[in-house]
């Protein structure tokens, strides 16, 4: 599901694409102009932008270069001239895709999916191995290492030695790893941090007491630190 910002001044067309996208669960907003399509990308950010060339106040390639001045969101042209260069022109302006009118609610779906898939792609740049002292996590392999010896965690375990580990020396707190780590909102005491973190800490060979790298900051939360 994302947010769409819909550029299109035909308001039949533009009401069907609307619906169409809201009713597989996408956040829509439609614009009518160019201009307004600038300040509504500036303002709000969507994750991807689905343009018509044909607006009453900028030409469409015109829009398109003043957008990619401005963002790199993802740009699905949707078109009336299925005219080959001019289509070779816009993929080269920045598009990410094209649609040549009419197409089916279902075919721009596909496209706004399958656009968003490679722009989460090529987006994701961070470190996939997380490195604090001797401790290694491999998120993209769901592997943690401690002193060189792999770690048995269970799932819940490694989501909860990666958050951390995300964060060296940062204090988080209960109710943060609640909401990310187990994504339900924190609802009074709850043992389960405790009972994760009592296995995690026995998995890594240190304690509450003793600790190596899982520090408790008493009555805030968490910290991961390497030892000295
Ligand atoms: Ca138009």
């Amino acid at each position: 599901m994302a947010t769409v910002l819909l550029v299109e001044d035909d308001h039949v067309v533009r009401g069907a694409m609307l619906r169409s996208l809201t009713d597989r669960g996408h956040t829509v907003q439609a614009v009518a102009t160019a201009l307004e399509a600038l300040r509504r990308v500036a303002a709000d950010a969507p994750d991807l932008v689905v343009l018509d060339l044909g607006l009453p106040d900028l030409d469409g390639a015109d829009a398109l270069r003043m957008l990619r001045g401005i963002t790199d969101v993802p740009i699905i042209i949707a078109t009336a001239r299925d005219d080959e260069g001019e289509i070779v022109r816009l993929l080269r302006a920045g598009a990410d895709d094209y649609m040549v009118k009419p197409f089916t609610g279902a075919h721009l779906d596909a496209r706004v999916t399958s656009v968003l898939r490679r722009a989460g792609r090529a987006s994701r740049t961070e470190p996939t191995t997380l490195e604090v002292g001797r401790l290694r996590v491999d998120l993209g392999q769901r592997i943690a290492q401690l002193d060189g010896e792999p770690l048995n965690l269970t799932r819940k375990e490694f989501d909860l030695l990666a958050y951390l580990a995300a964060r060296p020396g940062h204090v988080v707190s209960r109710r943060e790893l609640l909401e990310e780590v187990w994504r339900q909102p924190s609802i009074g005491e709850d043992q389960t941090i405790d009972v994760h973190l009592y296995w995690l800490r026995r998995k890594m060979g240190e304690t509450a007491a003793k600790p190596r790298y899982l520090h408790t900051v008493r009555g805030v939360g968490f910290r991961l630190v390497a030892p000295d």
